[in-house]
């Protein structure tokens, strides 16, 4: 994939299973003890978000018996990890797609579930040849989190609590979502960095100058994902295309988009095609439905290839990242100062960028931490690297 940031550079046991996922995904185990607003909940530590990051750093603080809760803004799971298993005969992921590795990727997966070693992952994965990557064969990136993480913590996960206010003036943290306060000695805020940017969460007292910069200057691209069906494969494996908007020799904004084939290698009998758009600037972005952005897509593909994508188009479903109010994006991209971007060499970009991602990283009076993928010091955007992070701040949590 063009991905500039990614290194600029699953009897009775199984329905058992499932009831048990059933109860995380509609929002249900964890009962508080006064259902009436207003009413303090007390815990040793409280995770914001249930992205990969923050069921991580739940996973783990269980493993090590500290008190904890999971506060999601949402009524699922998952964050930028989801699935769709309608549209046709093999899972499809919505999100997180490929495993960023070109050796090892159960090493991978299991870097960051510190009781499991690779010959631990039970799971089937193919090769990626198109990208020298991996990719689960018949489950996604969805499916493992449920497996290996969220169902050893569904009691755990507080849905439909979007966090608003994080008050951490006195020793005890005071977090504010859903019209209920919860406290806590130590909070991690994993929310998505397009979330930080728009200021949905108050801090108080405020926020240092120096992370509010990061927060302003890491880049968080627009963008989606769509898949359309048809009935011939009329186009290449993958195709990637980049596309720079220069204005005086500096980059002011950028597109990337692929075209990959979604089901190369899952044994299904469909074809269909993956697209991934990740934007710098789309004004339009929040005010495009669905079937626009498909006509657009079909027409650019119409003039790829002599119009076959109309002539054999079925059906197609989006996923809007940017319109998501709890993503409002993509993932995080290095920045670039305009004016220093052409003339910076490749040391000084790295380490202004690394410098940023410190800033959004670093406690907060040792009571308030920051994790998630925009927080990665490798300046990685991936699902393992969001992950690692929740592992290095419960470092610095102390746990
Ligand atoms: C289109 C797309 C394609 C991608 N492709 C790949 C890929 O192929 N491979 C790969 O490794 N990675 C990929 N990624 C990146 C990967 O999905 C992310 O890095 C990873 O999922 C981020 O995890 P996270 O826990 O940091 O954040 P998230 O998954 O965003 O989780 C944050 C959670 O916080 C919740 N939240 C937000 N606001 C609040 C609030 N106020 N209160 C409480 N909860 C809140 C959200 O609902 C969400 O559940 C892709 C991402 C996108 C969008």
């Amino acid at each position: 994939m063009p991905l500039r940031n990614f290194i600029k550079n699953y009897t009775i046991a199984a329905v058992l299973a499932f009831i048990s996922l059933a109860c995380v995904a509609s929002g249900g185990d964890y009962v508080p003890e006064n259902n009436s607003p207003n009413v303090t909940t007390t815990s040793e530590v409280i995770v914001i978000g249930a992205g990969i990051a923050g069921l991580t750093a739940g996973y783990e603080l269980q493993l090590k018996n500290i008190d904890f809760i999971i506060l999601e803004a949402t009524d699922r799971f998952g964050g930028r990890l989801k699935k769709d298993t309608e549209f046709t005969d093999v899972p499809i992921d919505l999100g997180a797609e490929w495993i960023h590795t070109a050796s090892n990727p159960k090493e991978l997966l299991a870097s960051f579930i510190s009781d499991k070693a690779a010959k631990d992952i039970d799971v089937e994965l193919i090769k990626y040849l198109p990208t020298n990557e991996f990719k689960f064969k018949n489950t996604t990136w969805y499916d493992f989190v449920a497996d290996n993480l969220a169902q050893a913590i569904a009691k755990n996960i507080i849905y439909n609590s979007p966090v608003t206010h994080i008050n951490y003036s006195s020793d005890t943290v005071v977090v504010k979502a859903a019209e209920r306060n919860y406290t806590a000695k130590k909070v991690l805020v994993t929310v998505p960095l397009g979330v930080l940017k728009a200021g949905i969460i108050s801090f108080e007292p405020e926020l240092s100058r120096e992370k509010q910069d990061a927060i302003a200057s890491i880049v968080f691209p627009q963008g989606l994902k769509a898949f359309l069906k048809f009935s011939s494969n009329f186009y290449p494996e993958l195709y990637e295309d980049d596309i720079d908007n220069v204005n005086n020799g500096e980059v002011i904004e950028w597109t990337e988009y692929s075209y990959f084939d979604a089901t190369l290698g899952k044994g299904s009998d469909e074809n269909i095609l993956g697209v991934l758009v990740v934007r710098t600037n789309d004004p339009l972005a929040q005010q495009q439905s669905d079937e626009v952005i498909v006509a657009q897509i079909l027409e650019d593909l119409d003039q790829k290839f002599n119009g076959r994508a109309t002539a054999t188009f079925k059906a197609a479903i989006v996923e809007n990242w940017t319109t998501n109010p709890y993503v409002r994006g993509t993932y995080s991209s290095p920045s670039f100062d305009k004016a220093n971007y052409s003339s910076a060499s490749e040391e000084e970009w790295e380490a202004t960028n690394v410098a940023l991602r410190e800033s959004l990283a670093a406690p907060v009076n040792s009571k308030v931490y920051f994790a998630g993928e925009a927080t990665s010091l490798t300046l990685g955007s991936s699902a393992n690297e969001a992950a690692l992070s929740a592992i290095s701040a419960l470092t610095s949590m102390g746990f």
